[in-house]
C-alpha cells in the first residue's frame, strides 16, 4: 500500500501549522491517498509545539518531531525526511506558501513512475526590487555550479523513496536540499506553482541571514571561488610585468626616484588581493573544519504520533542525524 509522508519545517509557526495540517491532510484524505505528516518543529519559540500536539490529537497521522534548538530549515527537512515512513515524501513550507493542491499533481507523476518531482515557482510572488536581484545572481552562481537551472527552483518537492535514502545517506552535516535532490539524479519532472501570499506570521529570513545562506550553499556546491584566486594571482602578476618593464625603462632613462605613488599602490593593491585570497580559502577551511567535526546535523527532543510520546522508540542516530 502506498503512502505519502509530507514534511512540514516549523520555525515560530503557531498561527500556520495547525491550519497546514488541517488543509494538508483534508486535500489528501479526499483525494483517497493514505497519508502522514511529519512536522518538524525547528525549536520554536512560540507555542508551535502545542498546536502540533493538538493537531496530532485530532488526526493520528501527524508526527510530531521538536527539536533541541533552532537548527534551521535544512536541518528540519533533513530531520522530516529522515523520520518519514511512507514510500513517497514530499516536502513543503508550512505556512501554505506552497499550494497543497499541487501536491496532487506531484503525486500523480510519482504514479507515473517518476522519481523526484521537483515544484517550479511560476513568478517568485511579491519581492521587493533588491531581494529580487540578490536571489537572481545568487541563483545565477549555483545554476552554474550544479549544472542545474535553479532560476525558479524551490523546497516544494516529492520524493521516491529511492531518492530520499539515496539523501539521507551522504555524509555532509551542510545539506543544500534544494540543490541536492536535483544533485542525486533519478527520472525528474517539475510542476509549476504559484507562490501564494503568507496568510499568517512573517517570513523568518532576515537579509543578513539570507547572505549567510547564499554563501554557505555556494562553498557548500562549488569550489571556483578559489579559483577565483588563481585568475586574480595571474592578473597581478601580468600587471607586476608592465611595471617591471616601466621602471626598468624608467631606471635606465634615469628617472628612477620618482615613482612612491606607484609603489604605495603596487602595496596596497597586492596586500588587498592577498587578503581577500586567504580570506576565501579561509572560509573554505572553517567550513572543512565544520564536517570534520561531525557534530550531529540536529538533536530532537521530543517526538509524538497522534499526540503520544514516541521517543523511546526511535534509535539514538534518528535522533541525532548521525547515520555514516
Ligand atoms: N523555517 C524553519 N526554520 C527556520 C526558518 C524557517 O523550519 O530557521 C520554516 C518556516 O517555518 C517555513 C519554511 O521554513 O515553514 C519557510 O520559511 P519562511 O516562510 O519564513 O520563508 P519564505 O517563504 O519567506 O522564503
Ligand atoms: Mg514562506
Amino acid at each position: 500500500m502506498d503512502r505519502l509522508s509530507v514534511v512540514l519545517p516549523a520555525y515560530n509557526e503557531e498561527l500556520m501549522v495547525g491550519k497546514a495540517c488541517r488543509v494538508v491532510g483534508k486535500i489528501l484524505a479526499e483525494a483517497g491517498i493514505s497519508y502522514e505528516l511529519v512536522v518538524v518543529d525547528d525549536g520554536s519559540k512560540d507555542r508551535t509545539w502545542d498546536e502540533i500536539v493538538k493537531a496530532g490529537k485530532k488526526d493520528p497521522c501527524v508526527l510530531g518531531v521538536h527539536f533541541s534548538r533552532n537548527f534551521g530549515k535544512e536541518a528540519a527537512v533533513f530531520a522530516g525526511l529522515a523520520q518519514a515512513t511512507g514510500n513517497v515524501v514530499a516536502v513543503m513550507d508550512c505556512d501554505l506558501q506552497h499550494p497543497p493542491q499541487t501536491l496532487l499533481k506531484m503525486y500523480r507523476l510519482w504514479q507515473e513512475g517518476y522519481e523526484v518531482i521537483e515544484g517550479v515557482k511560476s513568478d517568485r510572488g511579491k519581492e521587493g526590487f533588491l531581494h529580487k536581484k540578490c536571489a537572481g545572481f545568487f541563483y545565477d552562481i549555483m545554476t552554474r555550479a550544479t549544472k542545474i537551472d535553479m532560476k525558479n527552483a524551490s523546497d516544494f518537492k516529492m520524493m521516491d523513496r529511492k531518492a530520499v535514502d539515496s539523501l539521507l545517506s551522504m555524509p555532509e552535516r551542510n545539506m543544500f536540499f534544494r540543490a541536492t535532490s536535483s544533485w542525486v539524479g533519478f527520472k525528474t519532472a517539475s510542476v509549476e506553482f504559484e507562490v501564494q501570499e503568507r496568510e499568517a506570521g512573517q517570513s523568518k529570513w532576515s537579509a543578513w541571514s539570507l547572505i549567510k545562506y547564499a554563501f554557505t550553499n555556494i562553498v557548500a556546491f562549488t569550489t571556483v571561488p578559489l579559483q577565483f584566486i588563481t585568475v586574480a594571482g595571474l592578473i597581478c602578476f601580468l600587471c607586476s610585468l608592465v611595471l617591471i618593464i616601466y621602471s626598468l625603462v624608467q631606471y635606465f632613462t634615469g628617472h628612477a626616484v620618482e615613482g612612491y605613488t606607484t609603489i604605495i599602490l603596487v602595496l596596497l593593491l597586492i596586500g588587498s588581493a592577498v587578503m581577500i585570497s586567504l580570506g576565501i580559502i579561509g572560509y573554505y577551511i572553517a567550513k572543512i573544519y565544520e564536517e570534520v567535526k561531525h557534530r550531529p546535523r540536529y538533536i530532537i527532543s521530543r517526538i509524538v504520533r497522534g499526540g503520544q510520546d514516541e521517543y523511546g522508540q526511535i534509535n539514538h542516530d534518528r535522533k541525532r542525524g548521525t547515520y555514516l
